[in-house]
C-alpha cells in the first residue's frame, strides 16, 4: 500500500510526541516518588528525635510497661508506628502489636544502621504486619551509652493513594500537551505536505497532456521556490509544446501537399507515417500501421528496402507499382532506426521520353531516304554544272554528308539506348578488328603526315562482345584522333590485365580543355562548335562509345592536356 508523505510526516511526529511523553512521564514518576519518599524520611527521623526525650526517661527506669503504653497512645494519636528495641534486638514496646510477640529486631537494615550510631532507614515488606513500610530508626543514647533504638514507620499505602493523585495529575497535563502537540503538529504536516501534494497533482496533469496547471502557494521558503520553479517550467513547457505543434501541423500540411507518396517506415517495415498522395498511389486509405509489403507488393521494393539496410546511405531505384513508374528514393531517420521512402511518379516523364525517342527514330528514318536521294542528285550535278557554280553544289554536298551522318548517328543511338536492345556476342579477336580499321583509315593518316604506332600484346585473349558494335566504337575514336591532331602520332596499345583487356588509343592533337572533358560524352556536346561542323563532327560520335562500353560491362577514361594531345582508356571484360 502506498503511503502519503503526511501520514510519514504525522506519524512520525506522533511516535516522537508518544515517546518524549513516555519517557518523561516514566523519569517524573520515579523521581517525585523518590523525593517524596526522602522527605517523609527526613519527617519520620525529626519524629523520631522529638519523641526521644521522653523514651530516654523510660528506657532508664526501665519502666518497659509504662513505655509500651505511652508508645501505643502516641502511634494512635500521630497515626504512625512506633517501636522501641534494645541494644541486643529485642522489642521493649510497639505502638500497634504486643512487644512480647514480636521477634528479635537486630537484623532489621535500619535497626542495624541505628545499633552502629547513625539514622537508619529502610523501605520494605513488614514482617510482622505483612504490608509494605518506610522505616527510620534513630539510636538513643544517655552519656554516651546506647539506651535502645527508636524506630517510626510509615504504611506506604497512603503514600501511594498521594502518588497516584499527583501522577493522575502529571498524566491529564502530559495528556493536554500530547493533545495540542498532536494539532500542532498535525496543522505542521499539512502546511508542509500541501505544497508537495498540489505538486503532484500538478505534475499527474501535465503528464496527461494537460498544461493549464498552475500552483499558488503563499510562502517565503524553500517550497515557494521550488512551486514557483515549477509554474515557470510548465509555462514554458507550454509555449514549446505549442511551437511543436505549430511545426507538426506545417509539416504535416507540407507532407500532405506533395505530390509525391511519402510514408515512414521503422526497421521492422511497418508503416509510421504516410501522406494522401501515398494513400491514393496504392488505392488503400487505411496503411499506418501496416506492413510496408502487405499494401506494396512489389519484389524490387523489398530489394530496395533491403539493400538499404545493408548499405546505410540513400537509394534512388525505379520502380513499377501498378503499371506506373515511380522514382524511388529512401533515407535513413533518426540514427538509423527509421527510414523515409518517397515516390516520385515518372510515369509521364517516361512516356515523354518514349514519345521523344520515337519522334527522333521517326524523323530520322524519314529523313534518310530523301537526304540520300538528295546526294545522289547533288553529285550527278556536280559533274554537269561549270566550275563557277561547282563551289556551291560542294558546299551543299558537305551539308548533306553531315546531316546523313547525324541521321545515321542518331540512329545508332536510338537503337544502343532502346531497353530490349541485346548486344550480339561471340569471340571477339581486338586486333584483327582494328587491323581492318586501320587499313581503311591508312590513307587518312598518310594525308595527314601522321605516324601510326599499334601495340598490342601477342597473347592477346579474345574477348565476348559485338564485333559490328565495338568496330563502330574504335572507328568514332579513331575518326576523332586523326580530325583533332594535326601533327605528331596516333597511338593505339591493346594489353590484357586482370581478367580484362586494357586499350589505349592516344594522340598528340589539340587536347580538350580541362573544363570540357567531364561533358564530352554527352549527346550533342562539342568542345568548339564551328570547328567540329568544320570538320563534319555531329556530338554524337563519344555518346555512342560510351553507350557501346557500358553494354560490354566496361569502362572508358580520357585524359588529356590542351595543346599537347588526348588519351582514351577503355577496359572491357575476358
Ligand atoms: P564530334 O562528332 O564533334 O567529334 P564527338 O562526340 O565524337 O563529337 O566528340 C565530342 C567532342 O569531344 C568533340 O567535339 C571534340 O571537341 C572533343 N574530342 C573528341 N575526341 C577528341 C580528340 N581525340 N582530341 C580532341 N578533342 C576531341
Amino acid at each position: 500500500m502506498k503511503r502519503s508523505l503526511f501520514f510519514k510526516i504525522f506519524s512520525g511526529y506522533i511516535l516522537i510526541i508518544l515517546a518524549i511523553s513516555s519517557l518523561f512521564l516514566l523519569f517524573s514518576f520515579r523521581s517525585i516518588r523518590e523525593n517524596y519518599i526522602n522527605l517523609l524520611t527526613d519527617d519520620l527521623e525529626n519524629l523520631a528525635l522529638s519523641m526521644e526525650l521522653k523514651v530516654i526517661h523510660f528506657l532508664k527506669d526501665k519502666n518497659y510497661k509504662e513505655l509500651d503504653s505511652l508508645i501505643k497512645n502516641l502511634g494512635e494519636r500521630i497515626d504512625t508506628r512506633i517501636t522501641v528495641i534494645n541494644p541486643e534486638g529485642v522489642v521493649l514496646a510497639d505502638s500497634k502489636k504486643d512487644p512480647k510477640l514480636m521477634e528479635n529486631h537486630a537484623t532489621r537494615p535500619e535497626v542495624l544502621k541505628a545499633l552502629y550510631g547513625k539514622t537508619g532507614s529502610s523501605l520494605r515488606s513488614s514482617t510482622t504486619i505483612k504490608k509494605e513500610m518506610l522505616y527510620v530508626a534513630i539510636p538513643v543514647y544517655e552519656k554516651g551509652e546506647l539506651l535502645g533504638i527508636l524506630r517510626v514507620s510509615l504504611f506506604l499505602e497512603q503514600i501511594k493513594i498521594l502518588l497516584n493523585s499527583i501522577r493522575m495529575n502529571i498524566v491529564w497535563v502530559i495528556v493536554t500537551i500530547i493533545i495540542l502537540s498532536l494539532i500542532g503538529a498535525f496543522f505542521f504536516s499539512k502546511s508542509l505536505t500541501n505544497p508537495i501534494t498540489e505538486l503532484v497533482r500538478a505534475s499527474s496533469k501535465v503528464a496527461g497532456g494537460d498544461f493549464d496547471v498552475k500552483i499558488y502557494l503563499k510562502g517565503r521558503d524553500e517550497l515557494q521556490t521550488l512551486v514557483d520553479s515549477f509554474n515557470n517550467m510548465i509555462a514554458r513547457i507550454k509555449e514549446l509544446m505549442t511551437e511543436l505543434a505549430q511545426q507538426k501541423d506545417t509539416l504535416n500540411a507540407i507532407i500532405t501537399s506533395i505530390a509525391e507518396g511519402l510514408i515512414v517506415l521503422d526497421k521492422k517495415g511497418k508503416i509510421l507515417l504516410s501522406n494522401e498522395s501515398f494513400k491514393k498511389m496504392v488505392e488503400n486509405p487505411s496503411v499506418n500501421g501496416k506492413l510496408y509489403w502487405e499494401v506494396i507488393r512489389e519484389s524490387k521494393l523489398s530489394e530496395l528496402i533491403r539493400d538499404i539496410e545493408k548499405e546505410k546511405c540513400g537509394i534512388v531505384r525505379e520502380i513499377e507499382i501498378k503499371d506506373r513508374n515511380y522514382l524511388c528514393s529512401i533515407t535513413f531517420l533518426d540514427g538509423e532506426e527509421e527510414f523515409v521512402l518517397t515516390l516520385h511518379d515518372i510515369t509521364e516523364m517516361h512516356e515523354m521520353e518514349r514519345i521523344k525517342k520515337d519522334f527522333v527514330v521517326n524523323v530520322s528514318h524519314e529523313l534518310r531516304t530523301p537526304l540520300t536521294a538528295i546526294k545522289g542528285y547533288m553529285e550527278t550535278l556536280e559533274e554537269s554544272i561549270d566550275v563557277e557554280n561547282k563551289r556551291y553544289v560542294e558546299i551543299a554536298l558537305r551539308h548533306t554528308d553531315r546531316l546523313i551522318k547525324i541521321v545515321k548517328d542518331l540512329l545508332a543511338l536510338s537503337e544502343l539506348e532502346e531497353s530490349s536492345f541485346k548486344l550480339e556476342l561471340e569471340e571477339v579477336n581486338l586486333e584483327k578488328i582494328l587491323s581492318d580499321i586501320l587499313i581503311i583509315y591508312e590513307n587518312d593518316i598518310k594525308d595527314k603526315e601522321l605516324k601510326l604506332v599499334f601495340e598490342y600484346d601477342k597473347k592477346l585473349p579474345t574477348i565476348k562482345g559485338d564485333s559490328y558494335k565495338l568496330e563502330q566504337m574504335f572507328i568514332n575514336l579513331l575518326e576523332n584522333a586523326i580530325k583533332y591532331t594535326d601533327e605528331g602520332e596516333i597511338k593505339i596499345t591493346v594489353k590484357s590485365e586482370d581478367k580484362m583487356v586494357k586499350i589505349e588509343l592516344s594522340d598528340t592533337g589539340i587536347g580538350i580543355p580541362e573544363e570540357h572533358i567531364h561533358r564530352i560524352f554527352e549527346r550533342f556536346y562539342v568542345v568548339n562548335k564551328s570547328h567540329s561542323r568544320k570538320l563534319g563532327g555531329t556530338g554524337l560520335g563519344l555518346s555512342i562509345v560510351k553507350h557501346i562500353v557500358l553494354l560490354h560491362n566496361g569502362t572508358i577514361n580520357v585524359e588529356s592536356t590542351q595543346g599537347e594531345g588526348t588519351t582514351f582508356i577503355i577496359t572491357l571484360p575476358i
